[in-house]
């Protein structure tokens, strides 16, 4: 005879394939997408060579919040809170680059929903650039997840990531809660560590989130590699690789950066289940 946990977790999978739906949609429960910035950039050609030469365009700089039934993970920590007590923003040092601000922090948007950094579990970042890493240090106490590749990555004024709080460094792709829910996919290109994160929602259904894999539509739609990414093959491939996830998952696309699409979609403290 079999055991009765046994038995209640096969009857589980019988009703959720009865149901149509994928067993590991059920412990994902709601994303949030945060404001962590608001930009223009100079000269957009700086991420699509040759194309759009000395023209200016918005930028957005999205964190993203997903409530698992194990836990709280935050998808990228924005720009520094210290920003939005910048008046003027924060300037490049290239012109063409992004002039960012901080219409609020995250701090901030962590407390409407009634959390505090302490609530969550884990943080994991696409990739080591300020704009993606700007309140790591925020969560002392929260596992950080991140590629052994971008945590080693040695910065210019020395390590990106000040030592000390818990890090898991790894080696590609990542079932974060173990059912499959939450996936991070190794896509270097970017930076030498970048990776991408894969959300199975019960009701939005599959959803990627870019990192810095793409930085706007256009740029993803015709394969374009910003000047400033550290491999461009590698960068291609990543593209490619994110592009047959998409397909065999029939996920949609969401771009960190990309104004236009965030421009339509709910933003916290609305959220996507
Ligand atoms: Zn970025």
């Amino acid at each position: 005879m079999l055991p009765r946990r046994l038995v209640l977790i096969l009857a589980g999978a019988v009703v959720a394939f009865m149901a149509g739906l994928p067993a590991v949609a059920q412990s994902v429960e709601r994303l949030y997408i945060l404001n962590c910035g608001e930009g223009v950039a100079g000269d957009i050609s700086r991420w699509s060579p040759g194309v759009n030469v000395g023209k200016s365009m918005a930028f957005v700089d999205s964190c993203y919040l997903i409530r698992h039934r194990q836990g709280w993970l935050l998808w990228d920590t924005g720009l520094s809170d210290a920003i939005a007590a910048m008046p003027d923003g924060l300037h490049p040092a290239d012109a063409r680059g992004i002039v960012w601000r901080r219409p609020t922090t995250l701090i901030a948007e962590l407390s409407k929903l009634g959390l505090k950094p302490d609530d969550i579990r884990y943080v994991a970042v696409s990739h080591s650039h300020p704009d993606h890493i700007g309140n790591v240090a925020l969560f002392p106490h929260s596992m950080l997840l991140v590629q052994k590749a971008e945590y080693q990555w040695p910065g210019p004024d020395g390590p990106r990531f000040k030592p000390g709080p818990p890090v898991t460094e790894l080696e590609g792709d990542r079932d974060v809660f173990g059912d499959g829910s939450v996936v991070i996919l190794a896509t270097p290109g970017h930076t030498p560590g970048h990776q991408s994160l894969l959300v199975r929602l019960p009701q939005t259904g599959a959803v990627v989130l870019s990192g810095d894999a793409a930085h706007f539509r256009d740029n993803w739609d015709n394969r374009r590699v910003p000047e400033l990414n550290f491999d461009k093959q590698q960068t291609v491939a990543s593209m490619q690789r994110l592009a047959d996830v998409m397909a065999k998952e029939h996920a949609q696309l969401w771009i960190n950066h990309d104004k236009a699409q965030r421009d339509g979609q709910k933003i916290s403290p609305d959220f996507y289940e």
